[in-house]
């Protein structure tokens, strides 16, 4: 089945299922009002978003002189810098590493770029072991799932759900509680620590003037990842660098704010490289992946460039209609939700993809909670434009044709309403699907109608 086909399939049965609903709509419920009061903390939130914005448009403007600047201060920090193209080359160039250091298991925490290049099933290829650290991704990853949402990978299952997974895979009793299943994970997870090999961490934020990693957690487990193995190693798209270190006392706040509602994220980590000689603990060795995976484009395209500013909070998904009603697993992209909706058809393709440019209604919702001010709607309309560009010859043609009948009342009137409403309910199929009905045309055309009434 193709991409369009299987979107629209799985839209009609997520929308339908009240299981689902329920359960995402009582997270979302939650993750409303926890917004809605980590918003009111500031006194002025236009202006921090207006700052934070400005920001991040100078270093994507920027890009390719902060990257270098970043890449310099990080090597001078004792950390080695790879670049790598698209996942294919992160693949090839980490399994050398890793397979170097005779690598049999590696922890890592939670990291959208290491969804967005299959790490895991990657790794499994070559016979290493990948352990996700984030509680969330931990139950998607126990499920054999993917992450539901860029923030709460697990929002759409319930306390059961875990506890009934956790019984299948791991014979905990099905009546833990939250706490208990997530001490039972804790205590799972702290082997793993000890014994891997190597840990993965992703970035929030790569500070140019100090060469520095930023990354935000709640759980402990991305310092865990980072610390406990003697090889750190960072993958990061090429978009999240920012001017310096000085700015994280701006975007942490806001990400906390948008993503979750909390004032700041539990653990705010820096990491300067590896171990210094007189450090006490941290990894012997830093190697960090800057992935560009088609973002190089984007930044060359001055219509969708400012999607490069993201820093995956997942408001906007919240925030949307679509998103709430189909579910995070409907886009079938790593990133879903409007701002998904935006960069897939770039890093998959438009010919499988185009059709997420259309999963919006333009409500501009995901554009107001924004906090870098991202005109995502702009882009959505700028990507429909080029999906038509990308239409198979039977959809080009029947929009030609449409276009001429419907551009000709003599034309239009020289069918009568049968005719018309049959065809009209074709063509509604094919484009807007069988469940939405459109109003029978009338027998007799606009023009008798008026002549009539104009007599009367
Ligand atoms: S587009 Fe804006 S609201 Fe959406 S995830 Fe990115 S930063 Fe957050």
């Amino acid at each position: 089945m193709n991409t369009v086909h299987s979107f629209k399939k799985d839209a009609a049965r997520v929308s339908g299922d009240i299981d689902h609903r329920r359960i995402i709509h009582y997270n979302m419920s939650k993750y409303d009002m926890a917004v809605s009061a980590g918003k009111e903390r500031y006194q002025n939130l236009g202006l921090a978003k207006d700052i934070a914005s400005d920001i991040k448009d100078t270093a994507i403007k920027h890009l390719p002189y902060y990257l270098e600047l970043f890449e310099q201060n990080a090597i001078n920090n004792g950390a080695e810098v790879l670049w790598a193209e698209d996942s294919n080359d992160l693949i090839k160039q980490l399994s050398s590493v890793l397979q170097a250091e005779q690598c049999k298991m590696l922890v890592k925490s939670k990291s959208m770029v290491t969804e967005e290049i299959e790490l895991n099933k990657e790794l499994d290829k070559i016979g290493i072991e990948s352990v996700e650290t984030d509680l969330g991704e931990f139950i998607v990853q126990v499920a054999g799932e993917k992450p539901y949402h860029i923030v709460t990978p697990a929002m759409h299952k319930s306390k059961q759900d875990i506890a009934d997974l956790f019984n299948a895979h791991f014979q905990t009793d099905k009546s833990l509680t939250a706490q208990e299943l997530t001490g039972f994970v804790r205590n799972l997870l702290r082997k793993k620590f000890i014994n891997a090999d190597v840990g993965v961490t992703g970035a929030n934020f790569l500070c140019a003037d100090e060469g520095a990693v930023a990354v935000t957690e709640n759980e402990g487990n991305a310092l865990l990842s980072s610390s406990f193995p003697k090889l750190h190693i960072v993958i990061a798209g090429i978009e999240k660098v920012i001017p310096g270190i000085e700015q994280l006392p701006l975007f942490w706040p806001l990400l906390a704010a948008h993503g979750t509602g909390q004032q700041l994220t539990v653990y705010s980590n820096v990491f300067f490289g590896p171990k210094k000689e007189q450090e006490l603990d941290g990894p012997e060795r830093m190697i960090i992946f800057l992935l560009d995976n088609k973002r190089s484009e984007i930044y060359q395209n001055e219509n969708v460039k400012k999607s490069l500013k993201c820093i995956r909070c997942g408001a906007c998904l919240n925030a949307c209609p679509v998103y709430k009603n189909i579910g995070g697993y409907t886009y079938g992209t790593t990133y879903s939700g409007p701002i998904g909706s935006v960069l897939s058809p770039y890093f998959k393709g438009f010919r499988d993809y185009n059709h997420l440019s259309f999963a919006s209604s333009l409500c501009g919702m995901c554009e107001e909670v924004c906090p870098v001010k991202i005109p995502l709607t702009d882009m959505l309309l700028y990507n429909r434009q080029l999906a038509q560009l990308n239409q198979s010859i039977i959809d080009k043609g029947t929009n030609a044709f449409l276009f001429r009948i419907l551009s000709s009342r003599q034309l239009m009137n020289s069918f009568g309403g049968k005719l018309k409403s049959t065809f009209f309910k074709i063509v509604k199929n094919r484009f807007i699907g069988r469940k939405k009905d459109l109003s029978p045309f009338s027998e007799k055309t606009f023009n008798e109608q008026w002549k009539k009434h104009i007599k009367r």
